[in-house]
């Protein structure tokens, strides 16, 4: 199977009627039409093989994954998606590996409207790379640098499983015997789409990221973008039936610095607090004030008595070891 005929077969798909796609796979470039006075947002995310998923991880999965933390970045903008560009390294054509990605992939894409519009395809170690496009109401996008001391910090879902599912994967030791069914969180990662764009409609709310790198070290690129500091109560966090049985020290590090998590963490006036609630009720996911931000810099954690505690926990960091 050569390059056209794989791409082809595997990535060529009419574009849904009504949608954004004017021009889809086949030419040197895709043609999008965003709705009218809308700002385009655009966001880029790779997954490495060995760095992200691990060599002979379930392709069906991985297609999955690769868009799904892409559409949560849209999410975390409060962007409606238009469409998306697939850039695929391969070793080999393998067609049944490739026909597991790509329904893994588009199950995801159908379930958001959200095409493929184009890509590039090559021979190499493997390594996909997606960008989506999405658009957004000119000055409605949720920013990193837009919280305000005040405001309540929430957080859709829970976090923690996905760290939770790596340590089982991986067999380390403080995992073993939870018996829990959390693979998916980690391999089929939901992005809050619904919520992002539920949010971006609301006066109050204010700053979001989607947390990939664990809750702390994301929480604090808002606190850097936005020239602020938060306090959060730490048992507030709501905690998966799965981590319920782990020793406190491991429950905290799955919660606080877990990563892969791709809940949305965001910003909002306390006047908004019930069309938070109900943003959260109408896109089908809980949302839980766990904090505040304050004008005073730097992050406090708070045990249930309301004592500071201390904490070393911070994200994940490529290029930090
Ligand atoms: P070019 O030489 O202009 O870069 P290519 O030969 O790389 O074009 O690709 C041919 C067409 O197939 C282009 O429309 C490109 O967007 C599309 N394409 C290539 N790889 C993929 C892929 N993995 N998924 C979707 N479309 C792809
Ligand atoms: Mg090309």
């Amino acid at each position: 199977m050569g390059e056209f005929e794989l791409i082809a077969r595997h990535f060529t798909r009419p574009a849904p009627p009504g949608g954004a796609v004017v021009l889809g796979v086949g030419d040197d470039g895709a043609l999008l039409q965003p709705t009218p006075g809308h700002q385009l947002a655009i966001s880029t995310d790779m997954l490495v093989e060995g760095r992200h998923f691990f060599a002979g991880a379930d392709p069906e999965a991985l297609g999955h994954k690769a868009l799904a933390v892409n559409l949560s970045d849209l999410a975390a903008m409060g962007a409606r998606p238009l469409g998306f560009t697939l850039a695929l390294a391969l070793p080999t054509a393998d067609d049944a590996w490739i026909a597991a990605f790509a329904r893994g992939l588009f199950a995801l894409a159908d379930a958001h409207a959200c095409p493929l519009v184009g890509g590039d395809t090559t021979r190499g170690p493997l390594n996909l790379c997606i960008t989506v496009f999405g658009e957004v109401r000119p000055g409605r996008a949720l920013r990193r640098d837009a919280a305000r001391a005040g405001d309540d910090l929430w957080l859709s879902g829970r976090t923690g499983e996905a760290r939770l599912a790596l340590a089982l994967r991986r067999g380390e030791a403080w995992a073993q015997g939870e018996a829990a069914d959390v693979a998916d969180r980690m391999d089929r990662p939901t992005p809050r789409l619904a919520l992002g764009q539920a949010l971006a409609t609301l006066d109050g709310v204010r700053a979001a990221l989607d947390l990939s790198d664990g809750l702390l070290g994301d929480l604090g690129h808002i606190l850097k973008a936005s020239g602020v500091g938060a306090e959060v109560g730490v048992d507030t966090l709501p905690v998966a039936p799965a981590l319920q049985s782990l020793a406190l020290e491991h429950r905290l590090d799955c919660l606080l610095a877990g990563g892969d998590d791709y809940e949305l963490l965001f910003t909002a006036d306390p006047t908004a607090r019930d069309a938070v609630l109900a943003a959260g009720r109408t896109a089908g996911v809980a949302v839980t004030r766990i904090g505040r931000i304050t004008a005073i810099p730097g992050l406090q954690l708070f045990d249930a008595q309301g004592h500071g505690m201390e904490t070393r926990r911070r994200g994940f960091d490529h290029f930090a070891d």
